[in-house]
């Protein structure tokens, strides 16, 4: 039985060497034209060159997200942007746009083609059609169960790439009007203000300005709002349905977000390698997997699509823990020299945690400032020198505990 490869979103540079350092096999990310995220979650063309020597150093795969849908008079730029990008080592090139596909075939024909979920591609049809114009791999689209997923499996020979962990829109991913419509946010350039997850009244035509609230909780109610997807129970049943790559969605969450989710799928992953029979969902993964940021876990369309979809009774965001700061050195005389993410204070219970599932619970005892002054509170983005508990290394992070009430403990 093939083990799937693992495939980490990578936002930018740093979220890229939390990826690999936590366990990726390969790790996706956008430059900032024609990549489906704006702003701070693409690289710029230099900073996609580094990326590609620091997966060559970690010997992972990277693959580049060029999965916009053209527009007339984007083709030329289009065009010129592939020729920029040929000297690059970029494993495979993600497109949705049929036009774009043909562009790099053109221009670039010996570039591996992977599509994007944005095609949609819900049927063997489907992909031989996609297959036959050169993809080697598609991405299927989030809303298929797992007996479909394995009738495509059945009838085609390209590499399938299905999402296990992230948040999932309402609509077809991709086919969504909603924020392009209200806030003139196109979902499909990348820019979702995500309307789906606000609240919602209703009101009657011809009285404007009397909106008759609906109430889920006291807050409000949330009618397009979904779960988000949480696969790592199902892992043995995808890796048996002959899935090439697992998937996590994420490219605008942060670098805690990335590492502790990918670790978490790592572990699961090399479990079922080590002994597929004795295999079992450990409770600690989905304890992990509360510490970020994300809604209510569902299975998506796996089994049933009833059960994803709205989430009647909370939609809110939670996360069991905050990220406080990251290790820059693999510590000296005076300490880890740290980053500070989120305000922290000497005293605090913390925990340290790395690659491999290794974590740490400890008080924080000592910090001090570069110039080596104690120092009692550590804001964000201060360098700091902390004291550790040994086995520290440089790209561990440190997290600390909310209290059930949200606040931090
Ligand atoms: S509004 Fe919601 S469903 Fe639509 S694209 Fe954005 S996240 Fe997806």
């Amino acid at each position: 039985m093939i083990i799937p490869e693992l495939l980490a979103p990578a936002g930018n540079l740093e979220k890229l060497e939390a990826a690999l350092a936590y366990g990726a096999d390969a790790v996706y990310l956008g430059i900032d034209r024609f990549s489906l995220r704006a702003g701070s979650a693409c690289l710029s063309l230099p900073e996609l060159a580094k990326a590609c020597d620091l997966a060559g150093h970690y010997g992972r795969r990277l693959y580049l997200t060029l999965n916009a849908f053209l527009r007339p008079g984007e083709e030329a730029d289009f065009r010129r942007l592939l020729m920029e990008l040929r000297p690059l080592p970029v494993d495979a090139y993600i497109v949705a746009d049929p036009g774009a596909l043909a562009m790099v075939r053109d221009a670039d024909p010996e570039r591996s083609l992977h599509l994007s979920t944005q095609a949609n591609v819900t049927s063997a049809g489907a992909a031989q059609f996609w297959q036959a114009l050169g993809v080697k791999r598609l991405n299927l689209a989030r809303e298929l169960t797992l007996e479909e997923i394995r009738a495509i499996r059945a009838q085609v020979s390209l590499e399938l790439e299905v999402f296990v962990h992230g948040a999932l829109c309402v609509a077809y991913s991709g086919r969504c009007l909603l924020s392009a419509a209200m806030t003139g946010r196109s979902a499909n350039r990348g820019e979702c203000a995500h309307p789906c997850r606000w609240n919602y009244a209703v009101q009657e035509e011809t009285r404007p300005g009397e909106a008759f609230g609906i109430e889920e909780d006291a807050r409000g109610t949330y009618l397009f709002n979904s779960r988000d997807l949480r696969l790592i129970e199902h892992l043995p049943r995808l890796i048996a349905a002959g899935v090439d790559s697992l998937k996590i969605e994420g490219r605008m969450k942060s670098r805690y977000y990335v590492a502790a989710v990918t670790r978490v799928y790592r572990a699961a992953l090399d479990a079922f390698r080590a002994d597929p029979a004795a295999w079992r969902v450990d409770p600690l993964w989905l304890e992990e997997l509360e510490t970020v940021s994300h809604r209510p876990y569902g299975s998506g369309f796996l089994f049933d699509s009833a059960e994803t979809g709205v989430h009647p009774a909370d939609s809110r965001y939670r996360q069991s823990h905050l990220f406080v700061g990251a290790v820059l050195d693999d510590g000296g005389p005076h300490g880890w020299l740290v980053e500070g993410r989120n305000r922290f204070a000497v005293g605090d219970a913390l925990e340290l945690i790395g690659p491999g599932m290794r974590q740490t619970r400890f008080n924080l005892q000592i910090a001090r400032n570069e110039d080596g002054e104690p120092l009692g509170i550590i804001q964000p983005n201060a360098r700091v020198r902390l004291e550790l508990p040994s086995g520290a290394r440089a790209g561990d992070l440190l997290r600390k505990a909310r209290t059930a009430s949200g606040a931090i403990a």
